[in-house]
């Protein structure tokens, strides 16, 4: 369905931005992968898949550096006409004892770094009258949590930033929409199930079930590879008027 299509992924040397990549290339986009750690195994990964795939360590709180990632990725492959606006961190903390660094650095990671790279792809998505622009939200982006206050002020704005792409393009073939997961088993969220296996004496099985229960009525994590076929959704022809939604799989979070 995507042959000829290709697709960047902020953040996709792991996790969610890993599982839409691979869910975008088995669809046969090409790939550009960005993100921190080992690039080597995802690259292999998606290369199995039998498409072409490129990397490149841009550092997303940086916009000079967003700015070389496009042009990589427009000089390795022509154009982007997939953009995933992906990559993420979190810092768990009351406000009054957030650290002001790491709130710069969730804003800047979380949602500017959307702005950056989706006002860079726009103009040749736009000569090209088609695109997607998919942003990883989360239902933080929808409801709050204590002691997330960064998180959710950025995941609100991507989901607001969402929107105004999606309007500011609503008569082209280039659509934005948000996917707003729940809890997801990713090395983000098992730095939380680690925090609370400690806090409260719990094995990690324990800490998992206490997470859940918290939010998840479905007491079941989404997974990248669902919530891969949801980005798979949003570039298919069936999504040619799906604009500006924030959609979420959250097992029932924000059904409550
Ligand atoms: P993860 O930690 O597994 O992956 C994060 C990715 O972002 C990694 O590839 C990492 O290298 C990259 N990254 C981090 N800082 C970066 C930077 N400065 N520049 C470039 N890349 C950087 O986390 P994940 O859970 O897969 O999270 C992916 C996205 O999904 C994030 O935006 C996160 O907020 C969102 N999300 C996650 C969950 C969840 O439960 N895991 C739920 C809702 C939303």
């Amino acid at each position: 369905m995507l042959q000829g299509k290709t697709a960047l992924v902020t953040g996709s040397t792991s996790g969610i931005g890993l599982g839409i990549a691979k869910a975008l290339a088995k669809q046969g986009a090409n790939i550009v992968l960005n993100g921190f750690g080992d690039a080597e195994g995802p690259k292999a990964e998606i290369a199995a898949l039998g498409v072409k795939v490129a990397y490149h360590g841009a550092d997303m709180s940086k916009a000079s550096e967003i700015e070389a990632m496009m042009k990589f990725a427009a000089d390795t492959f022509g154009r982007v006409d997939i953009l995933v606006n992906n990559a993420g961190i979190q810092h768990v903390a009351k406000i009054e004892d957030f650290p002001v660094e790491r709130w710069d650095a969730i804003i800047a990671i979380n949602l500017s770094s959307a702005f950056h790279a989706t006002r860079l792809a726009l103009p040749a998505m736009k000569a090209a009258n088609w695109g997607r622009i998919i942003n990883v939200a989360s239902i933080h982006g929808l409801v709050g949590s204590a002691e997330k206050s960064a998180y959710v002020a950025a995941k609100h704005g991507v989901v607001g930033l969402t929107k105004v792409t999606a309007l500011e393009n609503a008569t082209t073939g280039v659509t934005c929409n948000a996917i707003c997961p729940g809890w997801v088993l990713t090395p983000l969220v098992q730095k939380q199930v680690d925090a609370k296996a400690v806090a409260m004496g719990l094995s990690n099985e324990e800490a998992k079930k206490v997470l859940l229960q918290e939010k998840e009525p479905s007491m079941q994590f989404t997974t990248p590879e669902e919530l891969g076929e949801l980005a798979v959704f949003f570039c298919s022809a069936a999504g040619n008027n799906v604009r500006g939604v924030a959609w979420n799989m959250d097992g029932g979070w924000t059904a409550q």
